[in-house]
């Protein structure tokens, strides 16, 4: 198997739903694990999903717990898991079932998914599709005194109807909550004259969408209206910038630098992005922490924000997949000013 031999493992034990879900395409990660050895990669999973065979690219296997465990005893040698998600108290179990050396990895199966092939961008392109109709029914109900909770409800029932799940519970968050950046939905009431957050995703055979827009309800003036100019700004300047090759901290710097000349960049509390695919949160970050280099076939966002605590908020949040020359917007629906 080529995953073994650069790790220096003689198999590797996947346990996190995402990365079962990559190497299998099996719909029920959360109970399926894949082990790879040096006869190939295998699905393991138990007699609720009968099915997995057909249900999975690679061979599975269906096994009661005894039948699990005799297949860990027969590991050897160089065993690698995936450190940041195996529990310890389950990597305790397996060291006393097999005699082998259990090998601590990071991001492997990862790295492999921060590129995305056709197939799994027209999954993130109809997901995304699915959000902005669902943001184009829930701006149809921003009204005076409904609450931020139930246009997040209609969000989700509309995701759910439409046979998509919902990437995210949907943050609907209105006034001065639109100063928190992950504020959810709350029984808070709109009122006019304020600014609503709305941060929605839908997910499609595993893959996710993610974007968000700030939308007036009635007027809107003074401090607010210049966050929101300067959001837009910092967010087109990186548009302009962004493509193959590009060092993600420095496109966050960039995001940073605009805010600043509007003297709002201490305001920006986040990072700037984040790879999107079977996770709403992937790699590559666009962050001031991390360095990535921008590659065909990465989905990422764009969300610059400004956060004004007692007063309000504002994020804006493309979807873009970077080409061969420069980026596809995914997120179609329009960013600018919008009064409801
Ligand atoms: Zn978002
Ligand atoms: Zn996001």
């Amino acid at each position: 198997m080529t995953l073994l031999e650069p790790l220096g493992l003689d198999a590797f034990y996947v346990t996190r739903p995402e990365n079962v879900r990559y190497l299998s395409g099996f719909p029920h990660p959360e109970d399926a694990q894949v082990l790879v050895t040096q006869e190939g990669a295998f699905l393991l999973t138990d007699p609720r999903y009968p099915e997995a065979e057909q249900e999975s690219r690679i061979p599975a296997k269906v096994l009661k717990r005894e039948e699990k465990e005799e297949a860990f005893k027969a590991l050897r040698g160089r065993v690698g898991f995936e450190a940041e998600h195996l529990p310890y108290a389950a990597l305790e179990g397996l060291r006393e079932l097999a005699p082998a050396e259990w090998v601590p990895t990071k991001g492997v199966i990862e790295r492999l998914r921060l590129k995305k092939t056709p197939e799994e961008v027209e999954r993130i392109r109809k997901a995304q599709a699915l959000s902005e109709e669902a943001l184009a029914h829930a701006l149809t109900l921003l009204k005076p005194g409904v609450l931020e909770w139930d246009i997040a409800l209609e969000i989700e029932f509309f995701l759910k109807r439409r046979g998509a799940g919902v990437a995210f519970p949907p943050i609907v968050a209105s006034g001065v909550r639109g100063a928190l950046p992950h504020a959810g939905a709350s029984e808070k009431p709109l009122r006019a004259g304020e600014l609503v957050t709305l941060d929605l995703g839908a997910k499609v055979a595993g893959y996710h969408s993610d974007m968000t827009r700030t939308i007036a309800l009635g007027r809107v003036d003074g401090e607010l209206r210049r966050a929101f100019a300067a959001t837009l700004a910092a967010l087109e300047r990186v548009l302009e910038a962004i493509g193959p090759g590009k060092n993600t901290k420095e496109l966050d710097a960039l995001a940073r630098e605009e805010l600043k000349r509007f003297d709002l960049d201490r305001y920006f509390v986040h990072s700037l992005g984040h790879g999107v695919g079977l996770a709403v949160h992937e790699g590559p970050a666009l962050s001031p922490y991390l360095e990535d280099t921008l590659e065909p076939g990465m989905v990422v966002t764009l969300e610059p924000g400004v956060y004004l605590p007692g007063m309000g908020g504002v994020r804006i949040e493309e979807l873009v997949l970077i080409t061969e020359t420069g980026v596809e917007l995914l997120s179609r629906f329009p960013r600018g000013w919008q009064e409801v």
